[in-house]
């Protein structure tokens, strides 16, 4: 590692908890230091010392059509020079609003906020107005952003550190929340027989993200539909991650599944700060102000930010978008399996549209406990020989990879080289 990533880290460490400002960023699970970056463009980045990266996190995932795509920075200058902010209604949000309808039309109204995790907490606060029911079922290995109620067994930066629950959450408001496990059909079935009628929601990542990628299986999904309308359980699909990723319409349209209420973000901001939450017209009618369930934001719809996600959703509604961005991961992951393969490392890997895991296991994982199998020191080795050559991958065994449109033919072929004397060190391990 070069000085100035060094020096950066070793100050910050001085000023703000671990050097970051989210914790898997601190490469606490692979090791080493976080890179600090300087610039991006297209698939690339680079970092304070100048070294390039192909990258494969991609803000962990809203940078969709790459870095710095000219059409998203173009309009967000012309938009700045208004004011960034006027904490009043813009027609840019009545925009966003109806762009949402039409790619996902489950979500008939929507509210704008500032982050994935406040969109799921305000969801999971208006399907509990809703239905005057406390009780919210999630997955092991989920996760829906830092809410008290959600930081129950929850994945991502919470796996990597191997504390799935955080300390600071009441237990009174843990205690509403049942956790089950992901594909698991049978539980969930037990669980609605017990207390289906107490149950105000189930939040849900529809393809799960934050446990490295888990494909759900279409019985369980299906099952959790069916079970949620016969007990009018609010079903909330988290789409904050998959949405406008793994299809234009999300995984309900990928799936063909209608939640009563969505969550989105990452994509849907394209690199600043957006999400938003929505459902049932008549769902969303509990809210502030005509109903009695409170939310608020004082930068909620701020027109900057917007607008960098409408010229990002514009540039992802081109005709075979998203066809291209899954045979691109695709090409990528097949390209790993063989590699991997040919240097005889236990390994494999697969892709949902613009998503990917990478798992040191014989076969891709299906629940929580499958994915704890897989060899993590075989991971940590494979990242930073991957991130020595200059090829930037999640740092950590638990969390999935994204694709851009700016992802060049040339980039997989480095990505597959690269991958090559990755595995080979695993191999001599
Ligand atoms: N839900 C899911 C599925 C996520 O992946 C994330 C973030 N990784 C969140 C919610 C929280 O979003 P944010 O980090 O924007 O608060």
């Amino acid at each position: 590692m070069t000085s100035s990533n060094q020096a950066l880290f070793e100050k910050s460490q001085q000023l703000i908890p671990g050097g970051v400002n989210s914790p898997v960023r601190a490469f606490r699970s692979v090791g080493g230091t976080p890179i600090f970056f300087k610039k991006g463009l297209g698939s690339k980045l680079w970092d304070v010392d100048g070294k390039e990266y192909i990258d494969y996190i991609n803000s962990w995932g809203p940078m969709i059509v790459g870095h710095a795509h000219p059409d998203v920075i173009g309009a967000v200058q012309a938009v700045a020079a208004n004011s960034l902010s006027f904490g009043a209604p813009t027609g840019l949000e009545l925009e966003m609003a109806a762009l949402i309808n039409k790619l996902v039309p489950s979500m008939e109204q929507v509210r704008l906020v500032s982050s994935g995790t406040e969109a799921t907490m305000s969801a999971i606060r208006v399907a509990r107005g809703f239905t005057g029911r406390n009780k919210l079922v999630k997955f092991e290995g989920c996760y829906h952003g830092h809410s008290d109620a959600l930081l129950v067994k929850a994945g991502s930066g919470l796996l990597t550190f191997g504390e799935p629950s955080s300390a600071g959450v009441p237990a009174e408001v843990a205690a509403h929340t049942l956790t089950l496990e992901y594909n698991n059909t049978q539980q969930l079935k037990e669980l609605f027989a017990k207390a289906g009628d107490e149950i105000a929601c189930v939040i849900i990542e529809p393809v799960v993200g934050n446990m490295n990628l888990i494909v759900p299986h279409m019985e369980f999904l299906q099952t959790l539909r069916e079970l949620c309308t016969q007990h009018g359980t609010v079903l909330i699909f988290d789409e904050v991650m998959t949405g406008f990723r793994v299809h234009l319409g999300g995984a309900q349209a990928l799936y063909g599944i209608k939640p009563d209420m969505t969550t989105l973000g990452k994509v849907i901001g394209g690199g600043l700060p957006v999400g938003a939450f929505g459902g049932r017209k008549d769902i969303m009618q509990c809210l502030a102000p005509l109903g009695a369930v409170y939310q608020a934001g004082t930068l909620s719809g701020n027109p900057v930010a917007v607008t960098a996600g409408l010229e990002t959703l514009k540039l992802i509604q081109v005709p075979e978008f998203h066809a291209k961005l899954a045979a691109k991961t695709k090409k990528l992951v097949d390209g790993l399996v063989a590699a991997a393969k040919e240097a005889g490392v236990v390994f494999s890997a697969q892709s949902v549209g613009g998503m990917f895991g990478l798992y040191f296991s014989e076969q891709c994982p299906t629940s929580f406990a499958e994915i704890m199998q897989s060899n993590k020191d075989n991971f940590n080795l494979f990242f930073h020989s991957m991130l020595e050559s200059g090829i930037y991958l999640g740092p950590s065994a638990f969390e999935a990879g994204f694709v851009s449109a700016a992802h060049t033919d040339a980039d997989i072929a480095l990505t597959l080289a690269a991958a090559k004397k990755a595995f080979a060190a695993v191999a001599a391990r």
